[in-house]
């Protein structure tokens, strides 16, 4: 029997992990490998690892685990069901684990644009967040896609970073009005012609080419097309969601099932590593002091 089994092994995991660890609780990590901002080079704006690469900020954190004896696993979690008051934890080999309390930081995915090439160009001049990569692109042109409304709040944030903003809408032409007027009254170009592909060296972004081959200036594209959950295990067991389609946690990152927690990016929609990290190490407090207080009934039962 498992106290804690963390599935996703991103900053909130790794966080929660590195916690428990320090409560001396036996604690099992599985992670698949796929965070969310593995396509990036420059994990930026988390104090003192500013810059840093991603997947080396993963590789330090799975190192500093090896002294508190975490055990991790690289291996997928298909299932996980709650049993009275545990849980069974199966991974893709078949390999079924038993745990108290079980906190899922499995994180999400992003739905890319549809956009010939965008790939190669993902988290290195294709961005969904500003915040992120905002510094990076600063008084470059820039470009906001998508199709509704999302991107022309995207537009007018870009601003921040930027005098030369386009929204790119691919194709669709039909915007309300008053958002017309609001983008215009900021200067912000726009441009409803279909996109055909994105043109630059590698992974640098230099022109949109439209339909027709026409083509705009634009150095960092920023989307807003959406993301949705990397696995459906909060949605197997019956978590609660809310309208952005992220779990609904409650004090400390309790979900509505009992013994099960959600941390980062898959339970938040201010979705940044510093956030998932902390968010990781306060369901590691609460875990801990669910255990604890679970320990004095226990004690107080055998003496009645
Ligand atoms: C391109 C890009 C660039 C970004 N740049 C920045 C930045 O510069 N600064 C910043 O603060 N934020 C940045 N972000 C946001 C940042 O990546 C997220 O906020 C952060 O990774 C969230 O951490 P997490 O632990 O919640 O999820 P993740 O980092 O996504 O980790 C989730 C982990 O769970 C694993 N997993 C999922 N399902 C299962 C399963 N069933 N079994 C086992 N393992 C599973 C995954 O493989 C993954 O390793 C960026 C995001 C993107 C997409």
């Amino acid at each position: 029997m498992y106290d804690v089994i963390i599935v996703g092994g991103g900053p909130a995991g790794t966080s929660a992990a590195m916690l428990l660890g320090r409560c001396v609780r036996k604690v099992l990590l599985f992670d698949s490998g796929l965070g969310r901002n593995r396509w990036s080079n420059h994990m930026n704006g988390f104090i003192s690892r500013d810059g840093y690469h991603p997947v080396e900020f993963i590789k330090l954190a799975r190192e500093e685990l090896k002294k508190y004896h975490v055990e991790v696993k690289n291996q997928i979690v298909k299932d996980v069901k709650r049993v009275e008051n545990y849980f069974e934890v199966t991974d893709q080999d078949d390999h079924c684990y038993v745990t108290r309390k079980v906190l899922l930081a499995t994180g999400l995915k992003d739905r890319l644009p549809e956009i010939p090439g965008i790939e190669e160009k993902y988290g290195k001049s294709v961005h969904h967040c500003p915040y992120c990569d905002g510094w990076e692109s600063r008084n470059k042109p820039l470009g906001a896609y998508g199709k509704g409304r999302d991107a022309v709040g995207l537009s007018l944030s870009l601003k921040t970073w930027s005098s030369d903003v386009t929204l790119y809408t691919d194709g669709t032409r039909k915007l309300r009005r008053e958002d017309t007027a609001l983008l215009e009254a900021n200067e912000i170009k726009i441009c409803t012609a279909p996109i055909e592909r994105l043109s630059g060296e590698g992974s640098t972004l230099s022109e949109i080419i439209l339909e027709g081959g026409r083509s705009l200036k634009c150095e960092a594209l920023f989307f807003s097309t959406g993301s949705e959950q990397q696995c459906d295990l909060a949605t197997n067991l019956g978590c609660d969601f809310t309208s952005k389609g992220v779990v609904r946690t409650y004090k400390n990152q309790q979900t509505n099932i009992p013994g099960l927690y959600v941390a980062g990016d898959a339970s938040r929609d201010m979705q940044l590593v510093i956030v998932a990290a902390s968010e990781g190490t306060k369901a590691g407090v609460m875990i801990n002091k669910e255990l604890q207080e679970e320990f004095r009934l226990q004690i107080t039962d055998v003496r009645v």
